[in-house]
């Protein structure tokens, strides 16, 4: 069987491959196909809880914390059965962000404490960085933490924070020395639980119809100090290894493989896929896919070798932007005047989403860092330019 990764499947990862697709199948509840926004906490849950189950909600963890050293080709083929499936991609904040920069930077305590809960999916986590005044200047950000015996006590606001009215802790970046001759010395990284009194949270609603984020605010809000992760005033250094797992995460060929699927069967149902000049741009579209996971593929392989890979991270997220933002354009494309329905569109593989897919896919390039940053980040640090 072929795969996304250029690589012909071994024989292993053929069988594994045909376990996987047997899998999800069976396992997969229908309702829980082809969404294009984040399903409710009360139909993902189960899904993480199934996939723990299985062995499979982190396949990239290192064993000795629950994970599965999994080898590369397998990882690729568990994100491409799940998006040929139209699994819904699950969130990324626990698993994919704050659960590797804890295995680096917690300490023995924090790690026993939240590592088994995420993978297991008993508590949602969600990211405290963007403020009104500071989202491509992230490092501009006011809300403070300050030190009172044993405690921070934590003033502010955070928005944009995805999920925040689902989850029960928070990784927030926080101002801990107002004096600092940089503002990016003066930034600390805590853990805060969502419980604590003080918290506002207050959902957005967005243009695809969901309450994805939120504003978040702080009015003396105690959070002991050992919630710190790594070293006082060295949050900048920490959110950035953050930000390179969040990027990487957010290359993933998921949801393209998903859109790719749509976007044929879509094809298929409104005669577009007739026209050659729609074939053509479908054929770009799969190569684009292939080099997106070439390229994620080896990415992935340096950060787990614990290789640098530098500008990589913002490389790598402009291209699976890009790709999945033609392929709404393009399923805008086939379905025509129906482009702006909300309701799934009927084909004979079943409903099908066009208009919800290309909405989501809009957000992909401004969360993570803008497609203008990333752009920016990659002309100076991988082509030199001043
Ligand atoms: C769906 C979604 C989920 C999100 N989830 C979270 C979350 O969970 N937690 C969290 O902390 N944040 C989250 N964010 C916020 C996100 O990280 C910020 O929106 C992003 O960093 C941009 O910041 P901003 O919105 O303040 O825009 P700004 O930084 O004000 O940028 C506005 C525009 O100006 C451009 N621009 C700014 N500076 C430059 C420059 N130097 N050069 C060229 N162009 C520039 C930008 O590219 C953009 O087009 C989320 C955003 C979205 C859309």
């Amino acid at each position: 069987m072929s795969t996304f990764s250029f690589l012909q499947d071994s024989k292993e990862d053929a069988a594994f491959r045909r376990d996987a697709r047997e899998w999800f199948e069976e396992n997969l509840p229908k309702e829980l196909r082809g969404w294009s926004v984040r399903p409710p906490p009360e139909l993902i849950t189960p899904w993480h809880r199934k996939l723990f189950e299985k062995g499979w909600i982190a396949p990239h963890w290192p064993t000795e914390y629950g994970g599965t050293n999994m080898p590369l080709t397998q990882r690729l083929i568990l994100q491409e059965e799940s998006g040929r499936i139209g699994a819904p991609v699950l969130s990324r904040q626990a698993l994919g962000h704050i659960g590797p920069i804890l295995m680096r930077y917690g300490t023995t305590q924090q790690k026993a404490r939240h590592l088994p809960k995420m993978l297991s999916g008993e508590v949602h986590w969600c990211q405290g960085y963007s403020e009104p005044n500071a989202g491509s200047d992230l490092a501009s950000l006011r809300t403070r933490a300050d030190l009172d015996g044993d405690q921070f006590v934590v003033n502010g606001q955070k928005i944009w924070t995805t999920w925040a009215h689902h989850a029960h802790w928070m990784y927030a970046l926080v101002r801990t020395d107002q004096d600092a001759p940089r503002k990016q010395a003066g930034i600390s990284l805590i853990l805060i639980d969502l419980a604590t009194d003080g918290i506002t949270i207050r959902p957005i609603k967005t243009i695809a119809d969901d309450e994805e984020f939120c504003e978040v605010f702080f009015d003396n809000v105690r959070v002991p100090a050992g919630n710190l992760i790594g070293e006082m005033n060295a949050g900048w250094t920490v959110a950035k290894a953050l930000m390179d797992h969040e990027r990487i995460g957010n290359a993933s060929p998921q949801l393209a493989i998903d859109g790719l699927d749509r976007l044929k069967k879509i094809a298929r149902a409104t005669g577009a896929m007739d026209d050659p000049v729609f074939q053509d741009k479908i054929t770009r579209i799969e190569l684009d896919i292939l080099a997106q996971a070439a390229v994620f593929a080896h990415t992935v392989e340096l950060a787990n070798a614990d290789m640098p890979i530098g500008a990589g991270s913002s490389f790598i997220k402009l291209v699976g932007t890009d790709t999945v933002q033609e392929i709404g354009d393009l399923l805008l494309e086939a379905v025509g005047s129906h482009g702006a329905d909300l309701e799934a569109i009927d084909t004979p593989d079943g409903p099908i989403d066009a208009g919800g897919f290309f909405r989501q896919a809009r957000r992909n390039s401004i969360f993570a860092g803008t497609s203008e940053i990333q752009r920016s980040v990659t002309a100076k640090r991988v082509l030199g330019l001043p």
